[in-house]
């Protein structure tokens, strides 16, 4: 595994002179609604060389486009891919006009509906769980109950947590699935995030840019890490904020 590495360290290397720089976003960018350190020399040094790969589950890329612009971040929606918004996508592509029981918050339920999905929970022909921090135990319920039923489930990113402001773990879209599949443990899903490479590989495409010429910093091995190797694309490890980085870890190494 790589080590980490602060981006104050990736901004000083050639790393973001790649012809695209593809970053993740809670833990690298923000923190809960934190700019993180150095971000803005960031977008400074890469322009429109930088795109944002996140397993956001909760926002469209108009939605956290804007939310961005308001933290001080202008990326436009063209250069943000967000996992809960290419499964929807994905799925209306594959199943044109589907009827869908969506647990998700309120972008994602405008999106599915000007996609021309059809929210249907009691007869649907399949399920989609994104991040609804409204979502309620009788919704839980009914999830399981679909889940029972055998509904194929698409789930829109596997990771249990992500990083709050002050580094508390907040529960995410793999969480509730951990809770489902201990109720319904032969139930499966098929998901389009990260470490899949479906959302890289969907970058990289509307970039114009190999994998070769590319890079990818993200702060979780396990998902940006996997990601980035499936799609042949180089990965650089950031410390999460107040977690140590290569040298802090050098110098503790040498100090033994
Ligand atoms: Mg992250």
């Amino acid at each position: 595994m790589p080590h980490p590495i602060r981006l104050s360290d990736f901004l000083d290397s050639p790393g973001p002179d790649r012809a695209a720089v593809l970053a993740d976003l809670d833990g690298c960018l923000l923190s809960g609604e934190t700019v993180l350190p150095d971000v803005p020399r960031l977008l400074a040094r890469c322009g429109d060389r930088l795109w944002i790969v996140s397993n956001n589950s909760t926002d469209t890329a108009q939605t956290l486009a804007v939310r961005l612009a308001r933290l001080g971040l202008p990326v436009p929606a063209g250069r943000i891919l967000l996992a809960g918004e290419m499964t929807l996508r994905t799925l209306q592509a594959e199943r044109p006009g589907a009827r869908v029981a969506l647990f998700a918050a309120s972008p994602l339920q405008v999106l599915a509906c000007a996609l021309g999905l059809y929210p249907d929970r009691r007869r649907p022909d399949l399920m989609v769980i994104a991040r609804d921090t409204g979502l309620s135990f009788d919704d839980l319920a009914e999830i399981i109950a679909l889940a029972h039923a055998g509904v194929p489930v698409r789930l829109t990113n596997p990771d249990i947590t992500h990083p709050g402001a002050d580094g508390t773990p907040c529960p995410e879209t793999g969480a509730l699935w951990a809770a489902v599949t201990a109720a319904v443990p032969r139930a499966a899903a098929v998901s389009l995030g990260k470490p899949a490479p479906d959302l890289l590989r969907r970058a990289l495409r509307r970039a114009g840019v190999a994998p070769r010429d590319a890079v990818f910093i993200g702060d979780t091995p396990e998902t940006d890490g996997a990601a980035a190797a499936a799609a042949g694309v180089d990965f650089v490890l950031l410390a999460r904020p107040g977690a140590p980085a290569r040298d802090l870890l050098q110098r503790e190494a040498s100090s033994c």
